[in-house]
């Protein structure tokens, strides 16, 4: 059996202050004296600052100490294959998912422990054992990373991190019911395995997320309420979608077709909007096209639109600003995005003609259905 890692500690802080006292803790508990701190110069060098400080304080007073900041420009598994990290102990990513995948992939490539510190959560890979990187042109790659060993979020800054960057969190979370059905789906049709723990895990965590959208459009809340009294269950859902990651050592629980489908938009078209939202986008597809084909009841996906819609992530071509034949070509090139995925695309014809009626059907508004007669 696989070992799982876990991170020894989480917690959601509300300053720089409280950040960097946990942070010099754990530090000091695990004895860790060479750091390296991975981040970019905005918008977040103010918490670097800081932190630079209070790491500097702390391991003059330890012996041979090394304290190094690694401004990161460009993301991409060429930059992270040509740091030199081998003196360093402890690896600290800090800034947006960019700036943690890498730092989680230079920690698993050099064999370090690292912490991670998000300022925004624009998609699921605050704690997961993955990293998406690029590797050429528009061309990102999965990656096997390391777990985190803490995770420290600084909640003030979140907040302050953009509703674009929040909802595409939202997003990419929702996504694990759509990565799920695949799961299921690969595991019926091709015997591949599941891992029930990791599904129950992943599940789980979106449905908190799905649920309470439900109630907040059942008691007419509007969507910025909804965002600002759940943003402590959106993060922890985010890190329990990426323990169910580490739980089943693949993507799997958190990534089907819907994120073929977003892979092949940032293949063909350079990538139209931030990652969760395309993937929400691409679960608005296959959603619909599970309940087309009959695996799902045809309410299933009326809700979805529904919490979507609230969420304002896209329902239509024009928030994606894609257009119908950009989409189809997409929808054809997303299975070669990934070789091996067994999803609901397997269970249709890839053709032009086909996929084109499936999202007329889809995009014309025959579905209008009021809220209490979907819910
Ligand atoms: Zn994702």
């Amino acid at each position: 059996m696989n070992s799982v890692n876990i991170p020894d500690k989480l917690r959601l802080l509300n300053s720089n202050s409280e950040v960097a006292l946990e942070l010099i803790d754990f530090i000091k508990e695990r004895k860790f004296s060479k750091i390296a701190l991975i981040t970019t110069t905005t918008p977040n060098y103010l918490i670097t600052n800081e932190l630079e400080i209070d790491l500097y304080k702390y391991l003059e007073t330890c012996s041979m100490p090394l304290l190094k900041t690694f401004q990161v420009i460009t993301p991409s598994v060429s930059y992270v294959n040509q740091l030199q990290l081998s003196d360093f102990d402890l690896i600290i990513g800090i800034g947006g998912g960019k700036v943690i995948d890498t730092a989680k992939y230079a920690a698993h490539i050099n064999n370090i422990p690292c912490v991670s510190i998000p300022t925004s959560i624009s998609n699921d890979g605050i704690c997961s054992p993955i990293a998406v990187l690029k590797e050429k042109q528009n061309k990102h790659v999965s990656l096997g990373a390391t777990m985190p060993v803490a995770l420290l979020v600084p909640l003030h800054l979140i907040e302050k991190s953009g509703e674009e960057s929040l909802i595409s969190g939202t997003g990419d979370l929702l996504s694990n019911l759509s990565a799920i059905e695949d799961w299921k789906l690969a595991n019926k049709e091709t015997n591949e395995y599941i891992d029930d723990y990791a599904v129950m895990i992943s599940e789980n965590a979106a449905l908190n997320l799905f649920t309470q959208v439900k109630n907040y459009i059942l008691q007419n809340k509007s969507r910025d309420q909804f965002l600002k009294d759940n943003l402590k269950m959106i993060i922890e859902s985010i890190a329990l979608s990426g323990i169910a990651m580490e739980i089943s050592g693949t993507s799997r629980p958190a990534s089907g077709a819907e994120h073929l489908i977003s892979h092949s938009i940032d293949e063909l078209f350079g990538g139209l909007k931030p990652h969760g939202i395309q993937v929400a986008f691409g679960m608005y597809i296959t959603t619909f096209l599970r309940s087309e084909l009959g695996y799902i009841p045809e309410n299933t996906f009326q809700e979805l639109r529904a919490v979507l819609r609230y969420l304002s992530l896209p329902t239509t071509l024009a928030a994606i600003r894609i257009t119908k034949e950009q989409l189809v070509k997409a929808i054809i090139h997303a299975p070669q995005t990934r070789a091996g995925r067994y999803t609901i695309l397997n269970k249709i014809k890839l053709e032009e003609k086909y996929i084109e009626e499936i999202l007329n059907e889809l995009f014309e508004e025959r579905l209008g259905l009021n809220i209490t007669q979907i819910f």
